[in-house]
Formats: structure tokens, sequence, C-alpha cells
């Protein structure tokens, strides 16, 4: 699209992870045109990055895959990455957003996904794709699955070699492309932004992110992944099999000290899901799950949770109050024990994982007049009879964005605020172009 252009659609789906996706998907099959916006260069969000999912254990991309394609090729959908929403307002009866396309680098169209400029290129920086544990090129695609197969050139990191330009067999590589803003004007728009986890570089208590064998249930996603960094579990210091992992829950979740005093809601059943996952990886070592309670709240939870403990998982009730620097890279986690004598106990362990909690990815403020609560989750006017409403008419919200919720509850959102926004725009005269 140019520079300037409008572009009108009948509803527009920010963020295009698997609440996106799948609201996007509800209206396109009524026949609704819509505008998917999502801020990185490829839909799938947090589900495309991880393992297994709980309670199922089915492979998640087994499951992300088919809806991200299916949005690429529907023809009511049209997907827009890599794209920075600037203002989101109500114009007379329409909504009306205006994005900034951010540069790639390389031409959308003439990107053919061959990887050619990615095998030549000379230059390797960490792949926060792989949870920072192997590296990727400069110019590269972001992930094997990634929707679009359109390289992206990350200029922070390029060495202006000019190998890229030179091997690609399409001429792609535009080293002067620059950012352009367009405007979507959609009746009805869904806010799906989802997520980021707890940051705890800061936290004292957990290293400050010092400790090389202290990594998170993101990392952890990744290093179970059949298409991981390493293809199997390795430690990040010295690439050793751990004997002895341990969780962390509410790393980041129902801490005061962090001004996120709520429950995040899938640690628990996240932290279980990795610990059986690693009992088949890993059948020799030992897992200990450090918890104040265990909240196996949905169908089949409870049973999960069972399973994990049939199998040998430890779960351990206490606060761990310290993690430290051990002898042979091992972490020593200190810890109250909340049963028994509630004495405070050292154990070591090869690897600990923080369960880290959900914070929400977006912030409205400034962009958009939708409020957001105590919690900076968006606010939802009428949680127990409409779930997906906001406070700015014409305007819903699904998944993380509204609060901490798993894929079960993420989908059956989606789908509840695809409706809502199908109803709107009945009310709004605007029919399904198969209906009408
Ligand atoms: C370690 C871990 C393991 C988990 N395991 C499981 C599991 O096994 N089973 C389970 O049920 N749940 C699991 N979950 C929870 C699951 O990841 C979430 O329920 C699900 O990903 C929520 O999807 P979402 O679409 O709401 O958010 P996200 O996946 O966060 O997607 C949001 C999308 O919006 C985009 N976005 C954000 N802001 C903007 C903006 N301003 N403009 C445009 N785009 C934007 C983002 O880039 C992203 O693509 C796990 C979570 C974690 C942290």
């Amino acid at each position: 699209m140019a520079t300037g252009e409008t572009l009108t659609f009948d509803a527009l789906v920010i963020g295009g992870g698997i609440a996106g996706l799948q609201s996007a998907l509800d209206l396109a099959d009524q026949d609704y045109k819509v505008a998917i916006v999502e801020k990185d260069a490829s839909i799938g969000g947090k589900m495309i990055r991880l393992s297994k999912v709980f309670p199922t254990l089915d492979c998640a991309s087994c499951i992300t895959t088919p809806k991200m394609a299916g949005a690429a090729h529907h023809p009511n959908i049209t997907i827009f990455t890599y794209c920075e929403l600037k203002v989101l307002e109500k114009a007379g009866e329409n909504i009306q957003a205006n994005v900034l396309q951010k540069p790639r680098y390389v031409d959308p169209v003439k990107c053919i996904g061959c990887r050619q400029c990615e095998y030549g290129c000379p230059v390797m920086v960490p792949d926060h794709e792989q949870g920072g544990f192997t590296a990727r090129k400069a110019i590269y695609i972001p992930f094997s699955n990634a929707i679009p197969q359109i390289a992206l050139l990350d200029v922070e990191n390029c060495s202006l070699c000019g190998k890229c330009a030179k091997v690609c067999p399409t001429d792609a590589v535009d080293y002067f492309q620059e950012p352009h803003e367009f405007t979507i004007e959609a009746r009805t728009a869904i806010l799906t932004t989802g997520f980021n986890t707890t940051p705890l570089d800061q936290k004292q208590q957990y290293g400050e992110g010092k400790i090389q064998n202290v990594i998170t249930s993101l990392q952890m996603e990744r290093l179970l992944a059949p298409h991981g960094p390493y293809m199997r579990v390795l430690r990040p210091s010295d690439g050793k099999e751990p004997d002895s992992i341990a969780y962390v829950q509410c790393a980041g979740s129902r801490d005061k000290s962090l001004g996120i005093p709520y429950c995040s809601r899938v640690c628990c059943m996240y932290a279980i899901k990795q610990a059986m996952l690693l009992s088949g990886a890993l059948p020799l070592a030992d897992i200990t799950i450090y918890y104040m309670d265990i909240r196996a709240f949905g169908k089949g939870y409870e049973q999960f949770f069972q399973n994990a403990k049939a199998m040998g998982v430890e779960f351990v009730k206490a606060k761990v109050a310290k993690l430290e620097q051990g002898e042979n890279q091992n972490v020593v986690v200190r810890y109250e024990a909340m049963e028994g004598d509630g004495a405070a106990t050292t154990r070591e362990h090869d690897l600990v994982v923080l369960s880290v909690g959900m914070v929400p990815e977006w912030n409205p403020q400034g962009i958009c007049d939708v409020s957001t609560g105590s919690d900076n989750f968006i606010k939802t006017i009428k949680p127990k009879i409409a779930p997906c409403l906001t406070d700015m008419e014409g305007v819903f919200v699904a998944g993380v964005a509204a609060g901490p919720k798993d894929i079960v509850d993420t989908i059956a959102e989606a789908g509840a605020a695809a409706m809502e926004a199908s109803n709107y725009l009945t009310a709004m005269g605007v029919r399904a172009r198969a209906a009408a």
C-alpha cells in the first residue's frame, strides 16, 4: 500500500496471535472483510513459540500453523505484519487506525523466501526466537514456519557488507526502504494484543539474570520444542544434560514488590506440562516444583497434576527466597518450607526454571481511548455477561489482552469477540456479503 492510502474493511483485528487469528477467521468465514495488524514480522503470537500444550500435550505448532495458514490464504483476510499501531480512534461510525509500516529493507513483493540472503550474511547475533541459545543472521526469516516467509534486515546489527543484496536472486534487498504510514478504516475492531512475560532481570532474589543456569519457562519451551536450539535439553552454561531441574512458581506473579499482585493462571499448568515433557526427554533426571498453591482450574487439569505426581515429579510446598550461583555452575535454591517444621532449607540443582507470569504486551495510553484496569490489562465493562466488551463503542477484546488465560479460554473468548463484532456489524447495517 502507498503512503497516505486509506484501506477499508468491515473489521480490524489488532494482534495476530492465536486470539487474533481465531477472531479474524470466525468473522471472515461469515464473509466479512477483515484486516489483521501485527507488530512482529510473523503472525502466530506466543503459541507458535511453545513446544506442546497442556492439557492434551498436542504439538503447539501443529495446531497453530493451520490457523496461521488459514488466515493467510483466506480470501476475506488481509494481514499487515511488521506494523506499528499509531492511533486507533472513532471517526463518525467508523474506527480509524493509523498504522506505520516499519521497513524490512526487503521488498515483500519480490522476496521469495529462499533464504539465500540469510546463508550469505556473515553476521551472527543471538536468536531470541530460540531463547537466545543459538544465533541468527542479521538478515533472516524469523523462524521456519513464519508467515509471511519474507526476510527482514536487522539494521542495528547489519555490517552493510552488501553480500545479501549480491546473492538475492530476485533483487529484493532494498537498503533505502523507508517507513510509511497508511490508514485502515473499519466498522468494528477487536484488540488481541496478548502478553509479555514478567521481566525479572532486575529481581535481585532471582540473580538479576546473571546466573547462567537460571532460565525462564519460555526458554524451556524452546529447549523442549522439536525444532528447538539443540534438539535436546541441555543447560546453557556448559551444554551438560541436567540431572536435576527445579521450577520456581509465582516468579513474577502474586508479587507485590513487582506491582503484580495477580495470579497469571497458566504457570502451574505449564510447569507441570514441562515437567512431564522433561521426564520423557531426560528419564533419569529429578524434577522438583517449588510452589505456593497448585491452581489446576480447568477441565482435566487436576488429573494432569495427579499424573505428574504419579510420574515422579516432586512437588515441594515452599516459598523460594533466593537463587545463588553454586559450585560446578549449579544453582543453589534457598527456600522456606510451607509444610512440616517450616524450616529454611537449601538445595542445589543443575538447572532452574522461573515460571514467569504475564503482563500486558500493549499499553493503549495515547493510542486509543479504551480503558485499562488496575492490573493494566484492557478493562471489560460487563465481565460476566459480555466479557469481550470494552468501554469504546464497537471495540472488543479477546485473549490475554483482557487478562491472563490459557489457550482454551483464549480461543473461546476470541470466538465470542467475533460474535459480538458480527452482531455489532449487523446492528450497524453492515451485512456479510454472502447474506446480502
Ligand atoms: C511459558 C508458557 C507456556 C504456556 N503453555 C501453555 C500451554 O501449554 N497451554 C495453554 O493453554 N496455554 C499455555 N500458555 C498460555 C498461552 O501462551 C496464551 O494463552 C496464548 O498465547 C494467548 O494468546 P493471545 O493471542 O491472547 O496472545 P499472544 O500470543 O501474546 O499474541 C498477541 C499478538 O499481538 C501482537 N501485538 C501486541 N501488541 C500489538 C500492537 N500494538 N499492534 C499489533 N500487534 C500487537 C503480538 O506481537 C502477538 O503476536 C503458556 C504461556 C507461557 C508463558
